[in-house]
């Protein structure tokens, strides 16, 4: 198969843990006999330096030509008072919205090897297997009005959360669809104690979720949520929630991981005729301005993020498979970042040929 892909490196942390990702893409392609090919292209801080956009054209077009797009992570602390227009997170919604993914799929698993990671107690988190489903290109975030104006006493701020019932029946039915395939039971999470937004979101998702008998749903309000996620995260297998909550969830489920630089994401938007799903591939993480450049960032996140590419954009199962497997390999050895264990660490590149190393002993070549 020809897997065309973008790389977008972005800022800090993301063109290091891209880099081992890459790496693993590419023992996966010759390991399986794939034809690889790979195009770099700039988004967020370094796009703005080199081109004085977040999102450049260039980049805009590659994204559209490409079967996925893999991204490190965007944000530098120079354009943290830059206008909105300069700044480097821009870029991601900018393509976010322009390849129309408009779900935010965050699997979050607790490792055996990383119990002691997590600040939680080993018997809450172990066996603790999640699926984060945010909707990506609605909610607070893009609605309209939205800005700061006045001066003074005067000044004012104001950002509006609209979702129609369109965009809230097709994140729904994604989330139905991935609980068939695991333990069949959707958790909607709102605020419609207190929001019309929620109230529309609620209905809705029952609605749909009528056309799943064969699936659990269950609602939780957004505050409940926040507390059960670190008291009972057994309870939750698919969580199906709006953006900005999404958000916000998904880096309080990063504790159960043991760090937030093991979580992988995908964005996925309509089918293609081929059902294979646009995708738009990143780890959870931002650019981690404190460790850039120390060869110190965990790459599993991003890695983890090329085992959920293969899987939803090119349906290669088998090849997904093995990269979870030789994360979890690798996870087994102790060969991890100062993230999950402070003492007796690996570089970023020693865990990115780790993997590598235990893809090539497990898969019997093509
Ligand atoms: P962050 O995720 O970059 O970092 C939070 C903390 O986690 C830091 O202490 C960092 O060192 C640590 N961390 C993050 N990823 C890690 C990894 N892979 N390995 C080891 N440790 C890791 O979040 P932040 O500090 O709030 O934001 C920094 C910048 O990133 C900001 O400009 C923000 O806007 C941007 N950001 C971008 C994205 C994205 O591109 N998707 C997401 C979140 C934040």
């Amino acid at each position: 198969m020809e897997l065309k892909i973008l790389l977008l490196p972005g800022d800090g942390i993301g063109v290091e843990v891209t880099r081992e990702a890459e790496k693993v893409l590419a023992r996966v392609a010759s390991t399986y006999g794939h034809r690889l090919s790979v195009t770099k292209g700039l988004l967020g801080g370094i796009a703005i330096r080199e081109t004085g956009s977040p999102f450049p054209d260039a980049t805009r077009k590659l994204a559209l030509q490409a079967d996925a797009t893999l991204m490190g992570a965007v944000g530098l602390p120079e354009f943290d008072n830059a206008p909105p227009e300069k700044r480097p997170e821009r870029g991601l919604l900018a393509i976010r919205q322009t390849l129309q993914v408009y779900a935010n799929l965050r699997p979050v698993r607790a490792y055996r090897a990383l119990l002691d990671s997590s600040p939680l107690k080993n018997q809450l988190v172990e066996g603790s297997d999640l699926i984060i489903v945010r909707e990506l290109t609605g909610g607070l975030y893009y609605g309209t009005p939205r800005g700061i104006s006045g001066h003074g006493i005067e000044e004012r701020a104001v950002n509006t959360m609209v979702y129609t019932r369109a965009e809230i029946e097709r994140v729904a039915h994604v989330a139905f669809q991935l609980a068939r395939k695991r333990k069949k039971k959707v958790t909607s999470i709102d605020k419609s104690n207190v929001l019309e937004n929620s109230q529309l979101w609620r209905r809705v998702v029952t609605e749909i979720g009528a056309s799943y008998p064969d699936v659990k749903l269950d609602h939780l309000l957004v505050d409940n949520c926040a507390m059960q996620l670190v008291l009972n995260p057994k309870r939750f297998d698919v969580i199906l929630t709006e953006n900005l909550f999404g958000d916000i969830l998904s880096d309080e489920a990063a504790v159960l991981a043991g760090s937030i630089g093991m979580l992988p994401s995908a964005s996925i938007g309509d089918r293609r005729p081929s059902g294979a799903w646009v995708g738009l591939y990143e780890p959870v993480h931002g650019s981690a301005p404190d460790i850039a450049g120390q060869n110190k960032a965990n790459p599993l996140g991003a890695i983890g993020s090329v085992a959920a590419m293969l899987e939803y954009t090119f349906g290669l199962i088998d090849e997904a498979k093995s990269v979870t497997n030789a994360i979890e390999e690798v996870l087994d050895s102790g060969q991890v970042t100062a993230d999950l264990k402070p003492v007796a660490v690996a570089t970023t590149t020693e865990v990115g040929d780790a993997v590598c190393a235990a893809l090539s002993r497990r898969v019997v070549p093509a």
